[in-house]
């Protein structure tokens, strides 16, 4: 559920907002006082800001720039005077839209949901291009499927991409032999679960400094191996 912050001091409209995002349902925190507003805004976890401009402490302007320093959450301006408009269009603060008193709650409900709608695709999108393992010097790109140890490309076989991401996905959990063959090679394939050992030497062979005293895919004598986290 999107949590959004209002930051108004007048009660009576931060209720009305409140209650229409409500029944769109999001989740919806009243801050009144400026200062108050944008420490919360700056320390808690929010979706989005709607922010008034004249507010007793910290206005909405300053509020607005230190929240861009820091988040990219959308935030929506609110103001009751057009030469706010003006100014908030002047200062480039980074505010993402804003809206005139007096405007009816639908307007802002829907303005709400555009903004939040895009910024949840643009976070989607960013998790996607970053799928990405890192543990100490080793970097494994789920998406690309690359590996590389302090910053060096490691050529690596589709099994052996297979089965490393498979170990580093589940760190610190032990799996045996019979169990990582049935994970990562198919019912059909040829071979059994000496094919795991000899895969695993080759995984180290391309990542461990030492093979003997290995850093990520540990031996654990008569189990299998794990990934140490
Ligand atoms: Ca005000």
């Amino acid at each position: 559920m999107s949590k959004v912050l209002i930051v108004e001091d007048e009660l009576s409209i931060a209720e009305l907002e409140k209650d229409y995002l409500e029944l769109s349902s999001f989740e919806v925190e009243i801050e009144t006082d400026g200062s108050k507003g944008m420490d919360r805004a700056l320390h808690e976890e929010f979706d989005m800001v709607i922010l008034d401009i004249m507010l007793p402490g910290t206005d909405g302007f300053e509020i607005c720039k230190q929240i861009r320093e820091k988040k990219d959450i959308p935030i929506l301006m609110v103001s009751a005077k057009k030469e706010d408009i003006d100014k908030i269009r002047g200062l480039g603060l980074g505010a993402d839209d804003y809206i005139t008193k007096p405007f009816s709650p639908s307007e802002l409900v829907a303005r709400v949901k555009a903004h939040l709608g895009r910024y949840h695709r643009l976070i989607a999108n960013n998790v996607q291009e970053n799928d990405i393992i890192e543990i100490r010097g080793l970097k494994i790109d789920r998406t690309a499927r690359r590996v590389y140890i302090d910053g060096e490309e490691k050529a690596f076989t589709t099994k052996e991409f297979d089965l490393l991401t498979f170990l580093a996905s589940h760190p610190n959990r032990v799996f045996t032999k019979e169990e990582l063959f049935n994970k990562i090679w198919d019912m059909e394939s040829l071979g059994d679960i000496a094919t795991v050992t000899v895969h695993i030497k080759k995984i180290r062979e391309k990542i461990e400094v030492n093979t003997a005293k290995p850093q990520y895919v540990e031996t654990i004598w008569g189990v299998g191996y794990r990934f140490k986290m």
